[in-house]
């Protein structure tokens, strides 16, 4: 793991290379007191975000999860009496997720057996907008996106944005549980706040171009399953026409096939077929009258 302020009063922790269960965390001090945006998978990951508090002699008061994925809540039994928050409907879907460790050995295998134990804290309901964040950051609430609903901070002061898992650096993300499109237009307004550092989720630390990156892979990922239900396609011909561009090289490869089966069910979706209808033919429409 390393520890780069990327601002005054600003740290990101990033585990690379940022594939299953290695995600990042920011701690924004200001005084003697300090935010910390998500607390990784495991409470060892996240000793390091309160041992760098510690030593500037900084009082971690909060700790803030940006969505409800195990892997940015895990860790947060180690920050001791801080208020540990999250939008209203995070904090349901986290109380539902620390509920159910063994979806989750099942989910992230290399860690199986750890989540029945891990004493992590269910977040409070907060009301984001009169959250006190050191440096002036601002709460920015985006949803369905990468997720249900995806907390990113931004600071104008700095320039710097702590976008959480709406980005992501070096790595696919996997994007099955918010919306693909919804996604690419969120990633459109933070682009539009031109940052010049933005703490990503997952992977290093990057910048606007990340933003844009990330977008053009969503934006394509979403044309071509719209094309797919347009002709009849299938994943197989989604993928066939896929050109990753940009983002090549980036871990996780793998992820595009499920990212682009899951746009499909969101196309098909929109263009009305019911959840689970298989493709609908000339005859299965007259069945059904
Ligand atoms: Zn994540």
């Amino acid at each position: 793991m390393t520890a780069t302020e990327v601002a005054d009063g600003i740290t990101a922790f990033v585990q690379e290379p940022g594939t299953l269960g290695l995600s990042n965390a920011t701690l924004v001090r200001d005084g003697g007191t300090a935010l910390v945006v998500d607390a990784m998978l495991l409470p060892e990951m996240s000793e390091q975000i309160v041992a760098a508090a510690a030593s500037r002699a900084t009082r971690v008061a909060t700790v803030l999860h940006s969505h409800h994925h195990i892997d940015h809540c895990g860790g947060n039994s180690v920050f001791g009496s801080a208020r540990v928050v999250a939008h209203p409907p995070t904090a349901a879907d986290i109380r539902k997720v620390l509920s159910e460790p063994d979806l989750l050995d099942r989910i992230m295998p290399r860690y199986a057996g750890r989540f029945a134990a891990l004493g992590a804290r269910v977040p409070e309901p907060a009301d984001l907008s009169a959250l006190a964040i050191p440096r002036d950051g601002q709460p920015l609430v985006f949803g369905p996106a990468h997720s249900f609903h995806d907390v990113a901070l931004w600071f104008p002061g700095q320039r710097v944005l702590v976008a959480a898992d709406l980005c992501s650096n070096g790595v696919l993300p996997l994007a099955i549980h918010g919306s693909i499109a919804g996604w690419a237009d969120a990633l459109s307004r933070l682009i539009a706040l031109e940052p010049e550092t933005v703490v990503t989720g997952h992977g290093a630390v990057g910048s606007a171009q990340t933003l844009r990156d990330l977008r053009g892979y969503l934006v394509q990922v979403n044309s071509l399953a719209e094309a797919a239900v347009r002709t009849g396609g299938g994943v197989d011909d989604a993928l066939a026409e896929f050109d990753a561009g940009p983002v090549s090289g980036w871990l996780e490869a793998g992820r595009t096939r499920q990212n682009l089966a899951k746009a499909i069910e969101q196309a098909r979706g929109r263009a009305g077929y019911l959840p689970g209808s298989g493709p609908v033919t000339g005859e299965r429409v007259s069945r059904r009258g």
